[in-house]
C-alpha cells in the first residue's frame, strides 16, 4: 500500500507537485498519468526516498521509504534515468545490484527468466534494443522479489511487442495481490493495462478512481 498525503515540491522557480493525495491499493495496477512534465517523476522520487517534499508525506505500508526495513524486498522501481554502465554485462549489472544489497545470487537467473532475457544474459547492455533496457530495468527492480513495484514511463519508445509483454507482466504481477504504479503520459497505450488510474496535471490531481468509473460520461 502507497499513500500520498498532500505531498507538494517546490523547485527552484516551480511548484512540480502541489498538494497530491492518494493510494494505491495492492491487487491492482494503478495508472499515473498526465502529460509530460505534470510532477509525476518528482511524486514517485519522493515516494522513493530520492528527494524529500517540500511538504506533505509519502508512505509505504505506513512508513516512509527510509524507515523501511528492507527496502529492496519492499518496492522495486524502475526509473525514468540513465540506466545500467553501457559496457557492462547484463547478468553483471544485475550481480552487482544483487551484491550490494545483499539479496540472494540465485534471483539473478530467475529475475532474467521471467523478463524474458535469459538468451541474452551475456551480452553487454550497449548492445541491448530499448526493449531488452527495460526489461533488463525490470528485472532489477524485481531482484528482491518486492510487494510493491513503481515503473515511471516504462513503455516509452517501445514497440507494440514490448508494450503487450509489460501489460501482460504487470496484470499477472497485480493479480498475485501485489501493487502495482504505473506512470505514462501515453494515456491510450496504457488504458487498457490499468484498473485505477490518477490524473495529474501541472502538479495537481485532477481525477482519480476505477478507470471505469472516471472514463464514465467522458
Ligand atoms: P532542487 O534543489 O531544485 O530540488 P535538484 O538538486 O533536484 O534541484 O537539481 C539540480 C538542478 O538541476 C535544478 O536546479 C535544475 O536546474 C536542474 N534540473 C534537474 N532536473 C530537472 C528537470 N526535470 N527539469 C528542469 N530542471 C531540472
Ligand atoms: P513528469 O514526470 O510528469 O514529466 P516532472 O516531475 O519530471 O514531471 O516535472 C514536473 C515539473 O517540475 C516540470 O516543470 C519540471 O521541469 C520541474 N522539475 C522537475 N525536477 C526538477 C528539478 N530538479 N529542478 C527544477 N525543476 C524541476
Amino acid at each position: 500500500m502507497i499513500e500520498v498525503l498532500q505531498l507538494t515540491k517546490h523547485h527552484r522557480n516551480t511548484t512540480a507537485v502541489d498538494d497530491v493525495t492518494f493510494a494505491v491499493r495492492p491487487g491492482r495496477v494503478t495508472g499515473f498519468l498526465g502529460p509530460n512534465g505534470a510532477g509525476k517523476s518528482s511524486t514517485l522520487r519522493m515516494i522513493l526516498g530520492l528527494d524529500s517534499p517540500s511538504s506533505g508525506t509519502a508512505l509505504i505500508d505506513g512508513m516512509r521509504y527510509r524507515e523501511l526495513r528492507h527496502p529492496l524486498r519492499t518496492v522495486g522501481a524502475l526509473l525514468d534515468d540513465a540506466g545500467p554502465v553501457p559496457e557492462r554485462r547484463a547478468i553483471d549489472h544485475l550481480r552487482w545490484i544483487a551484491q550490494s544489497n545483499r539479496l540472494p545470487g540465485r534471483r539473478v537467473a530467475e529475475v532474467l527468466e521471467v523478463v524474458g532475457l535469459a538468451h541474452a544474459t551475456r551480452r553487454r547492455v550497449r548492445k541491448y534494443s530499448l526493449g531488452m533496457r527495460q526489461r533488463l530495468g525490470i528485472a532489477a527492480a524485481l531482484l528482491g522479489d518486492p510487494e510493491i513495484l513503481i515503473l515511471d514511463e516504462p513503455v516509452n519508445g517501445l514497440d507494440p511487442e514490448g508494450i503487450r509483454w509489460i501489460r501482460t507482466f504487470l496484470r499477472d504481477y497485480a493479480a498475485a495481490g501485489r501493487t502495482v504504479l504505473l506512470s505514462s503520459h501515453l494515456m491510450t497505450e496504457t488504458a487498457d493495462t490499468v484498473d485505477d488510474v490518477v490524473v495529474i496535471d501541472r502538479g495537481r490531481i485532477v481525477t482519480q478512481g476505477p478507470l471505469v468509473e472516471v472514463t464514465a460520461g467522458h
